[in-house]
C-alpha cells in the first residue's frame, strides 16, 4: 500500500487560520484530519484520512466497560533541510503491537501504520509548526468498538492516528517523591504496554503527591518497594560517576524509545550505559554522599526532564541543576539529530517527507 492508495476526505473549511501557533497548549488543538482504519471480520479495513470529528459508538462499546485501549506518542519535526522527519517510528509501531498483543487486540501491519502516518502528515503538512522546539505530536490509538455488555474480547476496533501541533516543551525542574505505597505496575502485569488503564490508575497517587507539594512520583517495584522503576510517565535515568544508569526493562517498565536512544548514545557523552536495578538503599546512599551527579526523566514529550529533588524515606535530597549538565547536552544532541544537522549514525530519522 502506498500513501496514494489511501483515500483522503478533506474538510470543507480548514481550522488552521484560527490557531495561535505562538501559544500552543499541549494536546488542545487537533489538526483538520486524522487517519483511521477499522477492524472487523478478522482484518483491518477502510484505511482513510478523514476530517477530525466526533465519533459515534454504542454505549455498550467494549472499550468503556473492559478497557481495551492502547496508544502511542511520537513527534514530527521540521528539519534543517525544510523537510519533515519522524524519529524512529518503527520503534513506536513495534511497541504498539506489543501493547496490542498484551491486551488481546489485533496487531497492525507495518505498512498500514507507516502509510497511515505518511498520508496524515502529507494531508496536514501545513499544521507542522516550524519554530524552534515545536513539533506535530502524533497520537496513534486503538480501542474496542464492538457493542456488547458481556465480558469478552472485542471483535471490532478502531485505529486512529490523531495529530496536534505542540510548543517547545517547557522543562520545569521536577521535585519527585519516591512512592512506596501505591503501585504503577507489577511483574506479569501490563506495565510494559502503553495501555490507557495504566494512566488512569496512576492519576490518584500522582494527585496525592501533588497535594504534598511534589510534581510526580518515582515508582518502585510492586513486590518489595525496594527498587526504582519509572518516574511518572517517563523512564528514569541516573548519571552515577561516568555511567548512565537506568533500570532494565521488564514486564513492569515501559520500554521508552528516548531511554533506549540515550543508552545507545551514552559513549558520545563519555558515559558507559548500564542497565541494572537501582535499589532505594543505593539511591539513599548515593544521594547522601553525592555520587549521583544527575537524575532525569526520559520520554518523547519532554525528551529530558531534569529532576531537582527526590523525597526518599522522609528526607528531601537536592540535585543541583546547571546549564552545563550532560542531560541538556543529550537533549540538544537528540534535537540536532532529528533536525538533520548532525550525523545520523544509526539511521534514526526514518521517515522524511
Ligand atoms: C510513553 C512512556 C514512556 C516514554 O517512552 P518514549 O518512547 O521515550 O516516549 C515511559 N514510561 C511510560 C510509562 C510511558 O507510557
Amino acid at each position: 500500500m502506498v500513501s496514494t492508495d489511501i483515500p483522503v476526505h478533506k474538510v470543507a473549511q480548514s481550522r488552521l487560520s484560527q490557531v495561535d501557533f505562538d501559544h500552543l497548549e499541549f494536546g488542545k488543538v487537533a489538526t483538520d484530519h486524522l487517519f483511521e482504519a477499522k477492524y472487523y471480520q478478522g482484518a483491518w479495513h477502510d484505511a482513510r484520512v478523514k476530517p477530525f470529528e466526533p465519533i459515534t459508538l454504542s454505549p455498550f462499546a467494549l472499550v468503556f466497560h473492559y478497557g481495551q485501549a492502547v496508544f502511542e506518542g511520537m513527534k514530527a519535526f521540521y528539519r534543517a533541510d525544510g523537510r519533515i522527519g519522524i524519529f524512529r517510528p518503527t520503534k513506536n509501531w513495534q511497541r504498539l503491537n506489543r501493547s496490542l498483543e498484551r491486551m488481546a487486540m489485533p496487531t497492525i501491519e507495518k505498512e498500514l501504520f507507516m502509510e497511515g502516518l505518511r498520508a496524515l502528515i502529507e494531508t496536514d503538512k501545513a499544521w507542522v509548526p516550524n519554530k524552534p522546539g515545536q513539533a506535530l505530536y502524533l497520537r496513534p490509538v486503538v480501542f474496542a468498538t464492538e457493542g456488547r455488555l458481556g465480558v469478552k474480547v472485542s471483535d471490532e476496533y478502531l485505529f486512529q492516528i490523531q495529530a496536534s501541533p505542540v510548543a517547545a516543551f517547557y522543562n520545569k525542574n521536577l521535585r519527585l517523591k519516591v512512592e512506596t505505597e501505591f503501585v504503577r505496575a507489577a511483574k506479569g502485569g501490563v506495565g510494559y504496554a502503553k495501555c490507557a488503564g495504566n494512566y488512569g490508575a496512576a492519576f490518584y497517587p500522582a494527585k496525592l503527591a501533588k497535594e504534598q507539594g511534589f510534581d510526580q512520583v518515582i515508582w518502585t517495584d510492586a513486590k518489595e518497594h525496594q527498587f526504582v522503576e519509572e518516574s511518572g510517565t517517563m523512564n528514569i535515568m541516573f548519571i552515577i560517576e561516568d555511567k548512565l544508569v537506568t533500570p532494565p526493562t521488564s514486564t513492569s517498565i515501559l520500554a521508552g524509545i528516548t531511554r533506549e536512544s540515550l543508552l545507545k548514545l551514552a559513549p558520545e557523552f563519555g558515559l558507559t550505559a548500564e542497565e541494572r536495578p537501582v535499589s532505594l538503599d543505593e539511591l539513599e546512599e548515593r544521594l547522601s554522599n553525592g555520587t549521583i551527579k544527575e537524575v532525569f526523566g526520559a520520554g518523547t514529550a519532554a525528551t529530558v526532564a531534569p529532576i531537582e529533588s527526590i523525597h526518599l524515606r522522609g528526607k528531601d535530597y537536592q540535585l543541583p541543576i546547571s546549564d552545563s549538565d550532560i542531560k541538556f547536552k543529550m537533549k540538544q544532541y537528540l534535537e540536532d539529530l532529528r533536525k538533520g544537522v548532525i550525523e545520523d549514525k544509526f539511521g534514526w530519522n526514518e521517515m522524511i517527507i
